[in-house]
């Protein structure tokens, strides 16, 4: 008996595919799930009726209105959440703790921007700056405004946070009255087309507003106009093709690219075997390595520590790793489940077989026995710590991230030489910084913020209250420079800047009043 072929939903109706179908496997079972099928679909129409109905629906509305709809859309996941973990489960491989962080993570990210988008009130456009004389008398001046986008915002997403990713995008374009279109991994598209399909039964948005196509990408890139956006998410690979195609090189449609990163976590000099900036370290890096698997585009891949604490934080890094059950996750004794696919358990042993060239074992998870799983089937592998006593000659360890539960120790000389370290990730997500000084981590982060999106700081008095260096929290800027992809997402309602365009109308005070911004 075949499964279950899941619809699309595009031009305001539920629509399958005309094809078989590519089948959605459990990671850890083997077992086929459902199947998802793009084939068929007229994208241009599905395109215009986004654009045309479900952005003229949405920018009737002002920002307190679009704000209300986010907060119907948390209420709907909210009452479907069992089944979302269920989804997870079954199709990413995950244990609870780990589906949490997307399923969770995504209904608290569009919760805030339900609480934030409040504040924005009853306008339709927003004010940019105050107004500048633009000569010498107060006659004639200029007033910059951001106004929503006039086109569809296209979402390709990465297979490791089928629901955060949705939302954590669709957050800010709905509030800032653009429909969106999303098109998730087609390894994981299941979780994001099941709340796709509960938002949508459950009435809470105007027809247009939200679509989304699960199967190939074929002829997306071809449906965007100049008034459009793209926001991808995932491969450096991807992310070339993205930018080379003519909507974006040649008709200027507005990308957002999300890529791969080789984020670092650095132990300031100073730092003695087992005090607390040791510790926090020791913590957070085995919190990374094994929090989904190391399939998060923030988890740390290179740890930065002074020359004469490798041997300690090696052994201590070790230690921990040593305690990580790994298998199946509907088994409670396991702490870490399995990777997406077999596809990227060949890809990391892969991406292992690279680093290893320049790099020494010193933790391999992949000599302790799965628990509850056949490792003939499941997509399943243990933490494996890795090390470079020569941190400048292993140009690979910089290079090649190994998406998966792997991380590699590089001794440095003195800070300058740390943070020179950190920069040949030629921009990455995110760098966490572990002391004690703040002045001396004060100058540590404003150095990493050239070449990161974010710096996360732990001292000893935030131990409790610190979010974690590869949680996104909708606060803070997401997003680096570089290799990183150069996208800017989040970062409180600076995400909103994406789905505007901001112009300046040169006019009289009286006029300029009259806009209403
Ligand atoms: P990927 O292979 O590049 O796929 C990403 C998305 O692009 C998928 O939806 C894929 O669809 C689609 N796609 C593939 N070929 C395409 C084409 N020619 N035109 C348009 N779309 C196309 O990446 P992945 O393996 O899913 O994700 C892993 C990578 O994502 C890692 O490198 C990770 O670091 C990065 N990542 C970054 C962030 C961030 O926020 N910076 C977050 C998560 C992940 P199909 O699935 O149907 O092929």
């Amino acid at each position: 008996m075949s499964t279950e072929l899941l619809q699309n939903h595009v031009a305001g109706r539920w629509q399958a595919g005309t094809g078989a179908g590519t089948p959605l496997v459990d990671p850890v079972l083997g077992t086929e799930l459902v199947r998802v099928d793009a084939t068929g679909l007229d994208l241009p129409a599905a395109f215009a009726f986004a654009r045309q109905t479900g952005g003229a629906a949405l920018r009737a509305l002002s920002y307190r209105e679009r704000a209300g709809l986010l907060a119907a859309i948390v209420k709907v996941l909210q009452a479907n959440r069992d089944a979302y973990y269920d989804i997870a489960t079954a199709n990413s491989g995950t244990v609870k703790n780990d589906s949490a962080v997307d399923i969770d993570g995504g209904i608290f990210t569009l919760g805030q921007y339900a609480k934030w988008g409040e504040s924005l009130g009853d306008a339709h456009a927003l004010k940019d700056g105050e107004p500048v004389r633009l000569g010498r008398e107060p006659l004639f001046q200029s007033q910059h405004v951001q106004v929503p986008v006039q086109g569809v915002a296209l979402f390709i997403n990465a297979f490791n946070f089928p629901a955060w990713g949705l939302w954590e995008k669709a957050a800010p374009a709905l509030l800032s009255g653009v429909p969106v279109i999303v098109k998730p991994a087609t390894a994981t598209a299941w979780l994001t087309q099941r709340m796709v399909r509960d938002v949508i039964d459950a009435g809470v948005l105007p027809p247009g507003a939200l679509s989304i196509v699960c199967g190939s990408s074929a002829g997306l890139m071809d449906a965007l106009t100049p008034f459009d956006l793209v926001s991808f998410t995932g491969s450096a690979d991807t992310a070339a093709l993205i930018r080379g195609h003519a909507a974006v090189a040649r008709h200027s449609v507005r990308a957002n690219i999300e890529a791969d990163s080789l984020n670092s976590a650095l132990l300031l000099p100073g730092a003695t075997p087992g005090d607390a900036a040791f510790e926090l370290l020791v913590k957070e890096v085995v919190r990374e390595m094994t929090v989904k698997s190391g399939q998060k585009c923030t988890a740390i891949r290179r740890v930065l520590v002074p020359e004469a604490l490798y041997g300690p934080v090696a052994e201590a890094v070790s230690a921990r790793l040593a305690k990580v059950s790994v298998g199946n996750p509907r088994n409670e004794s396991v702490r870490m489940g399995s990777l997406v696919s077999r596809e990227q358990l060949a890809s990391v042993q892969q991406g292992l077989q690279q680093l290893q060239a320049a790099a020494e074992v010193l933790h391999d998870g992949r000599r302790a026995a799965l628990v509850d799983c056949d490792p003939d089937v499941a997509a399943c592998i243990g933490p494996v710590l890795l090390g470079a006593r020569d941190a400048d000659a292993a140009t690979v360890v910089h290079d090649v991230e190994v998406f998966g539960p792997v991380a590699t120790l590089l001794p440095y000389r003195d800070l300058p030489h740390a943070l020179a370290l950190a920069a040949r990730g030629w921009g990455s997500l995110v760098a966490s910084v572990y002391g004690s000084d703040p002045a001396e981590i004060g100058r540590a982060a404003l150095a990493l913020a050239a070449s990161h999106g974010r710096v996360h700081a732990v001292t000893p008095e935030v131990a409790q209250a610190h979010t974690g260096h590869g949680n996104v929290m909708p606060m803070s800027l997401h997003g680096g420079p570089g290799r990183a992809g150069g996208g800017a997402e989040l970062g409180g309602l600076r995400a909103l800047d994406f789905y505007h365009r901001r112009a300046a109308v040169q006019a009289s005070p009286a006029v300029l009043d009259a806009l209403g911004v």
